[in-house]
């Protein structure tokens, strides 16, 4: 596998590990998916780890099903599955555990000693396998997601966390491994754990907040059926693990019952009413760890949204990001640009579509309004006549603000702007499309004071475009030419076409 990945792992391409003990099912190939979707080459690891087990627990007949694993990963397109044994991943001599500290001593880990020490080491020990950019997991076992989270933060582990909603049978039980060890009568009654969730959300939106009035009614749906053992019932603050006295949005209700033999748990994150189960997944996973959640009111959705996304790597960790944030380009060059040195300008836009669907190079025959004005402006019929000589990207690939782009997003993917700078050696060009790509290239790009910038309106205010001369040091030791003009699908104000401009400029 370290071989595997070195060979595949391109400049530019991304790599993408879901972890698994198998036995899959609907929930893991919804992470298989995200996966193909978000990179280059997906790794599937099937891995049932020992150490996370105690010595009463079921590893041994924990369900086993690699045959069925292989042609469902094989119909879902994964590139490589990794199902080492016991003794290569745990080889004689092994001795070193990574210890999550805290959050691993509460709720699952309570009643599990152990548990997250041995989900964490192997994890870690995955990661320097495979060495993924990005890693998938899934939001329904909610604590392992606050661990790894951590174990990334901790140990500065170079790798995005995504994370992916809980994925559900019609009565709204959570897929599970060990579903299929459920008698029928337990499958049944079963339901009752998810609908006891459901319950305390609808108590919550009729304006009860008081967490141990929910956790009360979830106890009580769920006593009601004798079949069901109820573990644990919590309401926590998601960065923390602790109870909350007021469950806010953003605030997780965690349940573990046993049914028989089989034991299942099972979360759903408080949300505003309707809301989806990303929205809910981002403010849960955004959640300040100091959280005041008594005294004061509950803090208006809206305000939470805006203090969500500290660092692109929280922002890589809700699954509203659709592009991978450093690869979106690349992908497209190797397709649409048989030759990169063709290539003499370089179009900057603002926040890249949410959608994939979205972008210019996923529908190169479907124009739409922002293509159609992006050709105009620059003097192309089509997209063969564009990408003969530009090449698109954006200021900002980080949804988590919405249409809102923050400073630190505009730093941080100014990073990724100067690799596909890199890319096409021979630019003259560079057309800068609104102002954040403004904002970002003066500060980002050509590193100037925010003192020494002008505003975007006011350059642009005479002529409706402006262009200066620069040099990128890190690029090449020659003159740039660089254009900024209106974002397209600005509706106040629209640049003249700048065909003749670059055409000049193009000499
Ligand atoms: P497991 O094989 O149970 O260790 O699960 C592997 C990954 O799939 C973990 O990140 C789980 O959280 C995720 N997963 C398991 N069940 C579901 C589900 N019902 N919905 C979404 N993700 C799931």
């Amino acid at each position: 596998m370290i071989a595997y990945t070195a060979e595949v792992r391109g400049p530019g391409k991304s790599l993408a590990l879901v972890p698994t003990m198998g036995a899959l099912h609907e929930g893991h190939l919804s992470l298989v998916r995200k996966a193909r979707i978000q990179c280059d080459v997906v790794v599937v690891s099937i891995f049932v780890n020992p150490t996370q087990f105690g010595p009463n627990e079921d590893f041994a007949r924990y369900p086993r099903n690699p045959e069925q694993d292989f042609d469902l990963l094989e119909s879902s397109k994964v590139h490589a599955v990794f199902a080492p044994s016991v003794a290569e991943v745990f080889p004689a001599g092994f001795s070193t555990f990574v210890d999550p500290g805290p959050l691993a001593n509460v709720l699952e880990g309570a009643q599990r000693p152990g548990h997250f020490r041995g989900v964490a080491t192997v994890v870690l020990r995955l990661f320097n396998i495979v060495r993924p950019d990005i890693a998938f997991f899934g939001q329904k076992d909610f604590q392992q997601v606050v661990i790894i989270r951590r174990l990334v933060e901790d140990l500065n582990l170079p790798v995005r966390i995504v994370v992916c909603p809980i994925v559900r049978e019609a009565d709204g039980l959570a897929r599970s491994s060990r579903n299929v060890y459920l008698s029928a009568e337990d499958r049944k009654a079963a339901a009752l754990v998810p609908r006891s969730l459901k319950h305390a959300e609808a108590m919550a939106q009729s304006g009860e907040a008081e967490a141990q009035q929910l956790v009360e009614d979830i106890t009580k749906t769920i006593d009601a059926e004798p079949r069901v053992h109820l573990d644990y019932a919590a309401i926590v603050n998601p960065a923390t693990l602790e109870p909350v006295a007021l469950a806010l949005p953003g605030s997780v209700a965690l349940v573990a019952a046993r049914l028989g033999t089989v034991r299942l748990i099972d979360n759903l994150i408080f949300g505003p009413p309707g809301s989806s189960p990303e929205l809910r997944l981002q403010l849960a996973l955004t959640t300040p760890t100091a959280e005041k959640d008594s005294g004061s009111s509950p803090r208006p959705e809206i305000d939470r949204l805006r203090l969500k996304i500290e660092n692109c790597r929280d922002c890589a960790a809700v699954t509203s990001i659709s592009l991978p944030p450093r690869e979106f380009l690349f992908k497209y060059v190797k397709r649409d640009y048989p030759d990169l040195g063709a290539i003499r300008s370089l179009v900057i836009g603002g926040c890249a579509p949410i959608s994939p669907d979205g972008s210019i190079y996923c529908h190169p025959d479907t124009p739409n309004p922002f293509s159609l004005r992006l050709y105009e402006l620059l003097g192309v019929a089509n997209f063969e006549e564009f990408t003969a000589r530009f090449a698109l990207t954006d200021a900002a690939r980080c949804h988590a603000l919405g249409n809102r782009v923050d400073e630190r997003t505009l730093e941080y993917c100014a990073r990724h702007l100067r690799e596909e700078f890199k890319l096409f050696p021979n630019l003259q060009s560079i057309v800068i499309l609104g102002e954040y790509a403004y904002s970002q290239f003066q500060r980002h790009i050509l590193s100037r004071e925010r003192g020494a910038i002008r505003p975007f309106m006011d350059l642009l205010k005479t002529d409706g475009w402006a262009q200066e001369t620069v040099r990128l040091p890190w690029y090449g030791e020659r003159d740039l030419q660089v254009l900024y003009c209106y974002h397209p699908t600005f509706e106040n104000k629209k640049s003249p076409s700048l065909a003749a401009h670059l055409t000049a400029s193009l000499g």
